[in-house]
């Protein structure tokens, strides 16, 4: 609906004749979903929810013109009710630390200019102008930011292992292909601010030695696409992108490939294979790609938002962002909070946030104020983390520690009336309908556990059923191919640790 009412707010503006002085600019997401369309008035720094286009004469009138907060559209939480919604001061967004989003919701994505004034390809005329290539992955390791796509692997090191690949033509990949159910921290990053990823490719491009950039992104996401591409026209003609990049002698221009959606291409080598134009399967490492990757040359794979930390580092010091977070996990994470939980969104928090933090501060707490039973992070390859463990706080080795992962940041929170093994039934639906098939534990296995918690959520189980269900689950863990078979059973494996009542429960009871 926002498109309305932007429509509405010009005409109030014209029919004010305020058009002149106050502008509405289209933003990316805010990342509070839950309570959109949202209107944020600046400078003001009051934050409108749920606004429809019948609201804009009200805004305009009173806000704009009498200088009176709408108090009817102020987002209202239980202990703050009827108090005045500054952006800042919201439990949504008080604990949140907005470094990868800093831009979102603030900016107008298709216009270079907004993203300009807010330090945007500074960071880049910093690197071409000051650093060399060395330098620039050393202070990218100094900071100590890892892979955001879920493997946790130093992005620093990854650039400088390319870079001492041999080799003139190297090549600079950002995984855009973002596909565990429930996730949209990717998407929303290129929808609201896609310079920052162009700009933090170019800066790679730069560290690692490669001239080419490749944005592999998921078809589904149109506007991400179409904003990706705007952007891209945009830096062309501003000459940050192409020959001689800012007199340095640097050049580095970016191509975008759409993939057709398959889970299986987040993994990087698979990803590589789908870009060459062949089956998205992925291949046993090594050869890493930072030896060969794309077209068998050196190449660097990272995800969206790793590349969106990128500038803010260039630009505050490698310092500044490793003061935020834990020992072995700097930075922020962002996470898409979704499911059972009030407070529905995009968030962003510093490492070593506890999931209660996240799912009573930020979330504000279970829908219908039933009582918590679990969360699952990591997506499909992820585990469910119960009540227990609410105030660990959240880094890429207590996750695991907890039995689940990090992932790329979906969250899925259950209230106490969640059945645990159709939360395992749906996500084993979801691997083995996306496992590429290459290999038999994986192709053959996850079929097999779909079908055995298929006869126990229809009653039909028994407990040698589960005994088996253990065994697969085990050994296709240990022998499939890739990540996505590797991982796939541990919805399984830690619903049938924690809930192994409600799996009993199924067989006994026959329902
Ligand atoms: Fe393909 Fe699954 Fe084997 Fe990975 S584990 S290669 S997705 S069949």
């Amino acid at each position: 609906g926002s498109e309305e009412l932007i429509t509405a707010l010009n005409n109030e503006l014209v029919n004010a004749g305020y058009d002149k002085e106050i502008t509405v600019i289209k933003t990316g997401c805010f990342g509070f979903c839950g309570q959109g369309p949202i209107v944020k008035i600046h400078p003001d720094n009051v934050f409108y929810v749920q606004v429809k286009p019948e609201d804009a004469k009200e805004i305009i009138d009173e806000h704009i013109i009498k200088g009176r907060l709408v108090e009817r559209l102020l987002f209202e939480e239980p202990e703050e009710k009827k108090k005045l919604e500054k952006h800042d001061k919201m439990a949504f967004y008080k604990k949140q630390y907005r470094i990868a989003l800093r831009n979102c919701g603030l900016i107008d994505p298709e216009d270079i200019e907004e993203y300009i004034a807010f330090r945007g390809y500074e960071a880049l005329g910093t690197v071409l102008s000051e650093m060399n290539p060395t330098e620039v992955c050393i202070l990218i390791k100094d900071a100590g930011l890892r892979g955001r796509g879920g493997g946790g692997f130093p992005t620093g090191l990854k650039w400088e292992l390319t870079n001492k690949s041999p080799g003139d033509e190297k090549y600079i990949i950002c995984n855009a292909d973002e596909g565990d159910p429930g996730a949209f921290m990717d998407r929303s990053i290129l929808e609201g601010d896609p310079h920052s990823v162009i700009e933090a490719m170019a800066i790679g491009g730069f560290a690692t030695g490669a001239n080419t950039g490749i944005i592999y992104i998921r078809a589904e996401y149109p506007l991400a696409i179409k904003r990706l591409e705007n952007a891209l026209g945009q830096a062309r003609n501003y000459g940050l992108l192409g020959k001689n990049i800012f007199d340095s002698g640097f050049d580095f221009d970016i191509m975008v490939k759409l993939g057709a959606g398959a889970f299986v291409c987040g993994e990087e080598t698979a990803l590589i294979h789908s870009v060459e134009g062949s089956r998205g399967e992925p291949t046993k490492k090594p050869p890493f790609p930072s030896e060969a990757g794309y077209l068998g040359k050196p190449t660097t794979v990272n995800n969206v938002e790793t590349y969106a930390n990128i500038c803010p580092i260039i630009l505050n010091g490698p310092d500044w962002f490793s003061s935020i977070g834990t020992e072995t996990s700097k930075g922020t994470k962002v996470f898409a909070l979704a499911g059972n939980v009030n407070n529905v969104g995009l968030v962003e928090v510093p490492m070593g946030t506890t999931l209660r933090e996240i799912i009573y501060d930020i979330g504000g707490g279970i829908v219908g104020d039933k009582g918590f039973k679990a969360v699952q992070t990591g997506g499909p390859s992820g585990g469910v983390i119960t009540a227990k463990d609410l105030d660990t706080p959240i880094d890429y080795e207590s996750l695991k520690a907890i039995g689940s992962m990090m992932g790329s940041g979906g969250m899925i929170v259950m209230d106490d009336e969640t059945c645990m093994v159709n939360i395992a039934k749906f996500y084993l639906d979801f691997t083995q309908d996306e496992s590429c098939g290459k290999c038999t534990p994986c192709r053959i296995g996850t079929k097999r556990m779909y079908e055995i918690l298929e006869k126990i959520t229809d009653g039909k189980g028994t407990l040698e059923d589960l005994e088996n269900l253990d065994i697969l689950a085990r050994m296709i863990k240990d022998t499939a191919l890739c990540g996505l078979g590797q991982t796939a059973p541990n919805p399984v494996l830690s619903t049938l640790k924690y809930f192994k009542d409600e799996y009993i429960e199924h067989v006994v009871e026959g329902k």
